[in-house]
């Protein structure tokens, strides 16, 4: 998509706004089918970016879709994904969120100890679960997103594996899938390995299994000289694994993976306008028309997000701070050469796809952007920038 292009939704719908662009999302996709086989199956990791044309788009391409809350159960319902395709990825519900996806025919996963015996407890060996193990794996670009170190809330720990086997002759439970998630941008695919070994000693444990599900962290680049996850030589290696341990087990199992970022950062593109160029006597401040409100991603994890000027592609670079308008340290990116920004230029924050729009809030009682899908050489409106009438929207008054 081309520069021009997004200028274009700027003038025509107005900043800030998501713009997102299918066909990149399609090409992602196509890459990580390439590089495993028809058996493996891609779960899209829904958190990254709900509206519900992009999960409708994801839908027809054939993908299948890994939610971690109830609503984005049924968000995923909505777009068409059958329950066989959605699997339920909860972290700290109670039993009656599980019930409820139980009863929508979802694959349930579970996180933890005391669900696993209550649902074994009530459901026996009626419908079959998978369990989330920790692996005690640390990866991942940042402790935020780390999700498989010794302090993490996620998951059942590898060390409780004879507690759950308790649970599971006890109750009557089956466990048909195992899942692991060791985090976000995971850029050594040896930690996939690591993992896919652990799972194969865990098979041993549990008789029942019919997946396994290595969640994800494939990295997208961010930066200049940032790379992309393998997932080439990642699938030859894993697949080489998988088909030498099934070969020696007599085992057979269905290969799962989670893709989040890797399917939708880099399709998503987040313009700004330029309200104040600020020189004060450290740097010169661009204060644009949005803030972490919108985006909290560089606030929030110290992410690198590609910054130009679409309104001014050619001028000389100047070195500039990019700060949102939100009453709060809120900064984009601090010293980058951008070509030269005036008031009212319009700039682009590549990238922004995953985490993007679906992490924004009402903070300062400003209102949330507007998202754009553009496809087959046409962009699509798909949620209306909020108006003043949504801050109260719920809210009672009494006085
Ligand atoms: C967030 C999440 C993912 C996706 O992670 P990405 O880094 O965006 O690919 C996958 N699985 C689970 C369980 C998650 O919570």
């Amino acid at each position: 998509m081309k520069n021009q292009e997004l200028l274009k939704i700027a003038e025509e719908y107005g900043t800030p706004v998501y713009v997102y662009e299918v066909e990149k999302i399609r090409e992602q996709y196509k890459k990580l089918t390439e590089s495993f086989d028809d058996k493996t199956r891609f779960f899209y990791a829904a958190k990254a970016l709900t509206n519900i044309n992009i999960l409708k788009y994801i839908q027809a391409l054939g993908a299948n879709i890994d939610c971690v809350s109830i609503h984005e159960v049924s968000l995923a319902i909505k777009a068409g994904f059958t329950p066989d395709r959605i699997l339920f990825t909860p972290n700290c519900v109670d039993i009656t969120e599980i019930e409820t996806a139980m009863r929508l025919r979802v694959h349930i996963n579970i996180d933890n100890i005391s669900i696993l015996e209550q649902f074994g407890n009530k459901y026996g060996d009626t419908y079959p679960v998978f369990v989330r193990i920790n692996p005690h794996i640390l990866a991942g670009g940042n402790y935020k997103i780390s999700t498989g170190h010794i302090d993490s809330k996620f998951g059942i720990s590898i060390h409780q594996l004879r507690h759950i086997q308790r649970i599971v002759k006890t109750t009557g439970l089956k466990v048909e899938g195992l899942h692991m998630h060791t985090g976000s941008e995971i850029k050594d695919i040896d930690v996939f390995i690591q993992g896919l070994e652990i799972m194969f000693q865990m098979l041993e444990y549990f008789p029942d299994i019919k997946y396994i599900d290595m969640g994800s962290g494939f990295k997208v680049p961010y930066q200049q000289g940032e790379l992309e996850t393998d997932v080439k030589s990642l699938g030859k290696k894993v697949l080489k694994a998988i088909t030498a341990f099934k070969k020696e087990s007599g085992k057979d199992f269905e290969l799962w993976f989670e893709p989040g970022k890797y399917l939708v950062s880099e399709s998503g593109s987040f313009l700004v306008s330029a309200n104040v160029i600020k020189q004060t006597t450290a740097t010169v401040f661009v204060g644009v028309n949005s803030g972490f409100n919108h985006l909290v991603r560089p606030m929030f994890y110290d992410s690198y997000h590609k910054i130009e000027n679409l309104s001014n592609q050619v001028g000389p670079e100047r070195i500039y701070t990019v700060v949102g308008n939100i009453c709060e340290t809120d900064t984009f990116a601090w010293d980058r050469k951008i070509n030269e920004v005036k008031e009212g230029n319009v700039l682009v924050l590549r990238n922004a796809g995953a985490y993007g729009f679906e992490m924004s809030s009402n903070f300062n009682s400003r209102l949330k952007p507007a998202e754009v899908m553009f496809m087959k050489g046409k962009a699509h409106l798909i949620r209306k920038r909020e108006v003043f009438e949504d801050l109260l929207k719920n809210q009672i008054e009494v006085l």
